[in-house]
């Protein structure tokens, strides 16, 4: 899916038939006039000030009345001087019911035509390049990873933007005089419209400083109590960087248009599209990223994010099998099998040093336990991807060690059983999203799990999730949908599908059934699925259409999903790139909430 796609989404008013996007006030005016005039005829349009906000077009006595609809900074939806509504719609049906202020109740939607599509703003499309830009500088990542990163934390994300971005402008100076803005604008050439802002000492006010026939012009952009920004007397923005947009495009009192940017050498680190990963042996020194304490770490903040073999400096050095002096062995045990244990460890890179989990193969086993941790290593080695354990390589010496990036947090269904009353339905969302995302990365490469569950499920740490133990996993011919187990074995029957169990047969399908097991486990907080019955007791209760209640406090449509999930013929079962777009769209829909520390000025939290 595009991020246009992406976006779209997240606005709730497009489902509206009576939605026009961003349409100007005249545009709504003719959609009106077309419509025929009835007293409480009306349209809804997206605002053009503020982010997030509507306009509702009115027809009464065939004149238009246009109430702008403000999104409050938690998340509620009023029409100035209104009660709150949790969203666009639930605003319209209200004043359907109750003018409550307005010239007329709404009385009848002025309906899109078949062929009026909805309009996509300026701030749509700005949105979509801020976010990529944004995590271009914040966290230096490039192509697949970047869009991983956006998708994985979308709203998180336009959280970040809406109140920090500005930060990360080329034409942001930060904190510096009156006299070095001048200075500033006044070197090299001074084309009119070349601007730049500066924050002032004032907490949370900024000045725009702008070049107009030589000489240099200062704005104050104040702050008003709600928090929006604008000029004396201007338009008010609820971002200083949708304020400099709309003076690109209106002067707005301004003596001039804002056109070039007087670029901050600071906040200067273009990147082109194809441009070699920058790292820090080329010269590059990522930005500071935004202070941690002013929100929750997000996944891209580790750097397990991307592989370590990224780096071009040791992708040259990459190899399937490691030296023994690269690895420091812990004493301590973070699990084990009837393989062996799995321990703690250290891999010493080129450039630094990587946490790791070390599965070591007890060497009074057999060939065929052998054989088994080489396959797995041979799957592990052809994927990569943010949402799934990385292999780093393996170690032939005491024993034969898999090597592992380090997943610190443990398994999914302790970390929940362990932390119940500290975890919301919201991260566990978010949780399970990325286990999507992951899973469909395999289902894209042709390989199957065949043992996803919530043990198997390992942690990072509470915002980041990734897939491990590829010990059963399969990779799947170029025309084959499906792997058959020539033997049954010691198998997770309650994980699997039907025809897992009956055929045998093993598919990206298969591993869906197991996906809603691993959801229902994940909402139980660790819960034992099919709690007191046996493997085979879970076969027949299934055949008979038998499935597991939903856990207490699960969202509905989660529990929707599981069951879907387990559709009974794998032909009629939703594939991952359906299952997928299903848990982004539920997370998005109740990640909107801005959380109490973005209230704050600046979104950094009060001292
Ligand atoms: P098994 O095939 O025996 O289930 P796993 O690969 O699931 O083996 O590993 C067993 C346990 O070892 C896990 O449950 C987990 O506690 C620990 N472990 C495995 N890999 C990692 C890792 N990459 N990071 C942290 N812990 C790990
Ligand atoms: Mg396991």
């Amino acid at each position: 899916m595009t991020l246009r796609g992406l976006f779209t989404m997240i606005d709730p008013a497009a489902d509206l038939p009576f939605f026009y996007g961003s349409i100007s006030r005249s545009e709504a005016e003719d959609h009106l006039k077309l419509a025929g005039m009835g007293d409480g005829l009306f349209l809804l349009r997206q605002c053009l000030r503020s982010l997030g906000g509507y306009v509702l077009s009115l027809v009464w006595n065939l004149e238009f009345y246009h109430y702008s609809i403000e999104k409050q900074l938690n998340g509620t939806y009023c029409i100035a001087g209104g009660k709150p509504h949790c969203g666009a719609a639930e605003l319209c049906e209200y004043y359907s019911k109750d003018p409550d202020g307005l010239v007329c109740t709404l009385r009848k939607p002025c309906l899109r035509s078949a062929d009026t599509s909805i309009k996509t703003g300026v701030f749509d499309s700005l949105r979509d390049n801020m976010l990529r830009e944004y995590v271009r500088q914040t966290w230096n990542l490039e192509g697949e990873a970047m869009e991983q990163a956006i998708i994985s934390q979308a709203p998180q994300l336009e959280k970040l933007i809406a109140t920090t971005a500005h930060e990360k402008m080329p034409w942001f100076h930060g904190k510096v005089p009156r006299q070095e803005g001048e200075r500033r604008l006044y070197s090299g050439s001074q084309p009119d419209g070349k601007f730049l802002v500066r924050e002032r000492d004032e907490n949370g006010t900024y000045a725009l400083s702008v070049t107009y026939g030589k000489t240099v012009y200062h704005y104050q952009i104040l702050r008003d109590k709600s928090g929006k920004f604008a000029m004396p007397e201007g338009t008010k923005f609820d971002t200083v960087w949708q304020l400099v947009e709309y003076l690109k495009m209106k002067p707005d009192g301004l003596v001039t248009v804002l056109r070039e940017p007087c670029v901050n050498q600071n906040n200067a680190t273009p990147v082109l599209p194809n441009a070699p990963r920058r790292t820090r042996e080329n010269g590059y020194t990522p930005p500071p990223a935004v202070p941690r304490t002013s929100r929750p770490s997000l996944p891209m903040d580790h750097d397990g994010f991307t592989s370590p073999y990224d780096d071009p400096n040791e992708c040259k050095k990459k190899t399937l099998f490691i030296k023994r002096d690269k690895l420091m062995i812990d004493e301590v045990e973070l699990g084990s099998g009837n393989f062996g244990c799995v321990k703690k460890g250290v891999f010493k890179m080129e450039s630094k040093h990587i946490d790791v989990a070390i599965k070591m193969l007890k060497n009074e086993n057999e060939k065929s336990v052998r054989d088994e941790m080489m396959r797995e290593a041979e799957i592990m080695h052809q994927l990569s991807d943010p949402f799934i354990v990385r292999m780093i390589g393996l170690c032939e010496a005491e024993a034969l060690m898999l090597v592992m990036e380090m997943a610190p947090a443990g398994p999914l269904n302790k970390f929940l059983s362990s932390r119940k009353d500290q975890i919301s339905v919201e991260n566990i969302v978010m949780l399970l999203h990325q286990v999507s995302m992951g899973m469909k990365y395999l289902e894209g490469r042709n390989f199957v799990h065949r043992d996803l569950a919530a043990r198997n499920v390992l942690l990072v740490n509470q915002q980041y999730a990734k897939i491990s133990d590829f010990g059963l996993s399969k990779a799947l011919g170029a025309d084959d949908n499906y792997y058959k187990a020539r033997t049954g074995g010691k198998w997770p029957l309650k994980w699997y599908a039907p025809e897992c169990i009956n055929f045998h047969k093993f598919s990206s399908k298969s591993d869906v059934w197991s996906f809603g097991v691993t959801m229902w486990e994940a909402f139980s907080f660790g819960g034992k699925p099919y709690k007191k019955m046996k493997g085979p007791e879970v076969t027949s209760f299934i055949e008979g259409g038998g499935r597991m209640d939903s856990p207490a406090g699960c969202p509905e449509a989660m529990y929707e999903l599981m069951k879907e999930c387990w559709t009974f013929k794998h032909e009629d079962r939703p594939g991952f790139v359906k299952v997928e777009e299903k848990m982004r769209t539920f997370y998005y829909s109740i990640s909107k909430k801005i959380p109490d520390y973005m209230k704050a000025a600046n979104g950094k939290p009060p001292k």
